[in-house]
């Protein structure tokens, strides 16, 4: 495989291959005909959750377990669940920067839809990692604050947008963080302080974290500004103009090479690449760094494309291109 995730220390427990029957009782029962179980008010499928509606890219086949979380206590409940029952797992927000397998994801599938924002004091607002991320930057720009224009747009959540450090026009989610809590491995919430993590681009602390299980809510700091809501409307303008924004593609598939002036787009699309076809995987003809499932790409459709792009621009400019998008690989 061209690339994995194999930062997520969650993703790396053992995964189950054969699950033993599940017995019936108050707290944990299972639902054969709908393939269901319910635990501790959460209520699992099994098999049946196909990751291709879980992602922006629409690609991916089924996960043996899925479960959506709504607050913190179910998000500890479901990765307590995992861990008694030997299954890995990873939490994924709106899916706008995976691509999942066609053979699926042998673990648990948990999806955040931690979805409250408080406002704190002026200009702090507290958010929880499933809040839609276009939604908060729309909302505190109209609120008359500065930081997170770049933020509208980007299909991402909140919890997302931190762990992948999301930017865009010189700003980036980092730049307004005040603080992030996150629950263990072990089930325990912690506050860490802004000064306390490492940021990077489209890098953060989290992608490292041993001990982290997920991201449940995060503070921002914002400053006061007249003129924050003008700028969103033109960076959106912008990004209307120059991304294919109506087809199915997970953003930008490419790091931009740090020590290189060129854009990965500009390389691809120097290379001749635009409108470059794998079965239903094609390089945009809009933007060359974002990759369009034009109906019925296989994960390998896209794998082998982005394989093909990289060996281009290599053989071409001598530029070894970085994946921007997390692929899971299905066991
Ligand atoms: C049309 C389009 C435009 C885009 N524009 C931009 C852009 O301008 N700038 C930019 O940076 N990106 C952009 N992206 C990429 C993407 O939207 C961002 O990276 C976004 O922040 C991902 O958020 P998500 O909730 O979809 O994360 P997911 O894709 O669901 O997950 C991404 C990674 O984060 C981890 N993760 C997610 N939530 C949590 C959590 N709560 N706790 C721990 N780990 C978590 C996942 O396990 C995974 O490894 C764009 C994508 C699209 C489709």
């Amino acid at each position: 495989m061209p690339f994995s995730i194999t930062h997520n220390a969650h993703v790396l427990l053992q995964p189950v291959r054969n699950t033993s029957p599940l017995v019936c009782s108050h707290t944990n029962c299972f639902n054969k005909k709908e393939q269901t179980q319910n635990w501790n008010g959460l209520k699992f499928i099994r098999r049946n959750k196909l990751l291709k509606d879980l992602s922006t890219w629409g690609i991916g086949g089924p996960c043996n377990y899925f479960v959506q979380v709504f607050d913190q206590s179910q998000l500890v409940s479901a990765i307590r669940y995992c861990h008694e029952h030997s299954v890995r797992y990873v939490v994924i927000g709106k899916g706008s920067n995976c691509l999942f397998d066609d053979l699926g994801f042998d673990g648990c599938v948990i999806l955040n839809r931690i979805e409250f924002l408080e406002r704190k004091e002026t200009g702090i607002y507290r958010v929880g990692s499933g809040f839609r991320f276009n939604s908060l930057g729309m909302q505190c720009c109209t609120e008359g604050f500065t930081g997170l224009e770049f933020a509208a747009g980007i299909p991402g959540t909140v919890g997302g947008a931190v762990y992948m450090n999301a930017g865009a026009n010189g700003q980036e989610t980092a730049g307004v963080i005040d603080s992030v809590d996150i629950v263990t491995l072990g089930g325990k919430l912690q506050r860490v302080s802004r000064n306390d993590l490492k940021f990077g681009y489209r890098s953060s602390s989290f992608q490292d974290m041993k001990d982290l299980a997920a991201i449940v809510a995060v503070t921002f700091q914002l400053q006061e500004s007249t003129s924050a809501r003008r700028k969103q409307r033109e960076y959106l303008d912008r990004r209307r103009m120059t991304q294919p924004l109506g087809e199915r593609t997970a953003g930008s598939v490419f790091r931009n090479p740090s020590d290189k002036e060129v854009a990965a787009a500009e390389l691809i699309e120097r290379a001749g690449l635009k409108g470059f076809r794998v079965g239903g995987a094609m390089v945009s003809n809009i933007h060359a760094n974002f990759f369009v499932n034009t109906g019925g790409s296989t994960s390998r459709d896209m794998l082998n494309l982005i394989a093909f792009v990289k060996e281009k621009v290599d053989q071409k400019f001598g530029v070894q291109l970085k994946e921007e998008v997390q692929y899971f690989h299905p066991q």
